[in-house]
């Protein structure tokens, strides 16, 4: 085994390891900011009995098998959902290491994905995208935007990645995410007198704007309204579903933005390869 290749599997196994972690304190906060509570205090208890969970049993999946789904204490079942996020982080971590390796990029993307993941859920429970993680997303891309390689989509345009194209990549992604889904709901309010977007989406788009730039959002959006119109079909069909009920839009922009953000600089040039041939 090479040296790189040594390097290359630590990275693996470290993406595995601390995302299975990380993915445990996005179910803290999954379950606690969309009902206001703090994300720090206190540690985790059960739900059905507030019995504490000491931390050798608070080790990500495992706890959950060895336990058999129930709580030590009062043997009330546990959602298979909190093995569920921790699995999925552990496993979205190793799928950006695999796909950008030991890079900058690498690191940045790690919040990025865990926060699309906590967003998934909240909207998917609560129909909620919450201030408390699309602000920070946002904040934190477009201070990171001088270090960030995605933002350099297209560098013929605009001569290549410096920190100053890449901060306006940021803005101009954010700027637009926002913008798109601002039109979107006052073309849904001016069609259905309904707000059918609520103001979390607009929020969130600032966030994967400053993470991935025009093209970022701009694959998010067409990966998200194919996904959506496609899941949402069978619902609008049969009844079940009408075009006024607030959609939860922020379930499907979450796994778009997450394959815009891996593999949307393949999707960009493959499309523009179509057009200029
Ligand atoms: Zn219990």
């Amino acid at each position: 085994m090479t040296f790189e290749e040594l390097v290359r599997l630590e990275l693996y196994v470290g993406a595995v390891l601390f995302g299975a972690v990380v993915g445990s304190f996005l179910n803290v906060c999954i379950w606690r900011i969309p009902r206001r509570e703090s994300i720090v205090t206190p540690r985790s208890r059960c739900p059905a009995c507030g019995a504490a969970i000491p931390w050798y049993l608070n080790i990500p999946v495992v706890s959950w098998f060895v336990l058999r789904g129930r709580c030590a204490e009062c043997a009330a079942a546990i959602s298979w959902r909190y093995p569920f996020v921790e699995a999925l982080n552990a496993a979205l971590w190793l799928l950006v290491a695999w796909r950008f390796g030991l890079s900058v990029q690498t690191f940045l993307l790690l919040p990025f994905v865990s926060a699309m993941i906590v967003l998934f859920f909240t909207d998917w429970d609560h129909q909620i995208l919450p201030d408390r993680v699309t602000w920070p997303l946002g904040a934190l891309g477009l201070l990171v935007a001088p270090w960030n390689p995605a933002l350099d989509l297209a560098p013929g345009w605009f001569g290549g990645g410096t920190p100053l194209t890449r901060i306006g990549s940021a803005i101009a992604g954010a700027g637009l995410g926002y913008g798109i889904f601002f039109f979107l709901a006052l073309a849904w309010r001016v069609l259905f007198d309904r707000d059918a977007l609520g103001g979390g989406d607009l929020k969130m788009m600032v966030g994967v704007g400053a993470f991935t730039g025009v093209p970022g959002v701009v694959v998010t959006i067409m990966t998200a309204s194919v996904v959506g119109s496609l899941g949402a079909a069978p619902f609008l069909l049969t009844g079940r579903w009408d075009m006024t009920r607030e959609l939860p839009f922020g379930c499907f922009l979450a796994p778009a933005a997450v394959l815009a953000a891996l593999w949307g600089d393949a999707f960009v040039r493959w499309y523009l390869g179509l057009l200029w041939m």
